[in-house]
């Protein structure tokens, strides 16, 4: 990595209600141009960290305790979640949140309000959305909560990007989705990567789908940040797959 990353995080602390610590030292770094993976088991400490980057823990009584976090020049903790907006840090949480009553359409506008788009900038976002996830153009007035799980992913991803990210931020987007549909969003997102440029972080418990796509992976465990490197690193060690497929021996340590 060259120059200062997009994404900076500096050993990273955190808790819940004051009382529950979820994170207790977090470093991890993301360039412009890359796909990061964050991967590690249930309750690692992933989601909690994706909200510390988009400044959304204060709403689930949560506060960074340490640590410092460093978007593209901006102390993100200083920063409200649609100033990080507007500056192209987007995210799309655990469990593809739509509106469920709202049509795919409607859900994918409300994406680009957030950005204080004009009509005509919203209607080439929309044409922009349906190229990239032409599934959706049939559903366009269907609700949202109608859908299949993975259009509903889409719909999710389709509004963050209609936001114009820089960096997007992805929770779990495998999640209770079909093999054949998180290959087909995988495959988009490093489309969108190589073809525009889009840095990514993504959290990930699938460890085999994360390190197919990802340029590095970071893993976390209990709270930490035990280990980083490159996918194809990581891909070739046995020992960390065996670990994190869950089927036993530890990992050695690998240099960050
Ligand atoms: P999962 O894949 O299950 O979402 P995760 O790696 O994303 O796991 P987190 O959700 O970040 O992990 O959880 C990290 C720790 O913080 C866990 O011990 C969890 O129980 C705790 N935690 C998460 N959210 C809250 C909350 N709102 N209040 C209290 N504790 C929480």
């Amino acid at each position: 990595m060259t120059g200062a990353p997009l994404l900076r995080v500096e050993a990273l602390e955190a808790r819940y209600g004051g009382a529950v610590r979820a994170l207790s030292g977090v470093d991890l770094a993301v360039a412009a141009g890359e796909i990061v993976a964050l991967v590690g088991s249930n309750g690692a400490g992933k989601t909690t960290v994706l909200k510390a980057v988009s400044n959304l823990l204060p709403a689930a009584r949560g506060q960074v305790t340490a640590g410092r976090i460093v978007y593209d020049g901006r102390d993100v903790s200083r920063t409200p979640t649609d100033a990080l907006v507007r500056a192209g840090l987007v995210g799309v949480l655990e469990g593809r949140h739509c509106f469920r009553g709202l049509s795919v359409e409607e859900n994918l506008v409300t994406g680009g309000l957030g950005r204080g788009s004009n009509r005509a900038a919203i209607r080439d976002d929309l044409a922009r959305i349906y190229a990239i996830f032409p599934r959706l153009v049939q559903k366009r007035r269907a609700p949202a909560g109608l859908i299949s799980g993975g259009e509903q992913q889409m719909v999710a991803i389709g509004r963050a990007l209609m936001g114009r990210p820089r960096l997007l931020v992805l929770d779990e987007p495998s999640m209770g989705l079909a093999p054949q549909v998180v290959a087909e969003i995988f495959r988009t997102l490093e489309r969108l990567n190589r073809d525009e440029g889009l840095t990514i972080l993504v959290a990930e418990q699938n460890v085999t789908v994360a390190l197919r796509h990802a340029d590095r992976a970071v893993v976390l465990e209990n709270g930490r940040s035990v280990l980083t490197g490159t996918a194809a690193e990581l891909r070739g060690r046995d020992d960390i797959r065996a670990f994190y497929l869950g089927l036993g021996t530890a990992p050695a340590r690998v240099p960050a």
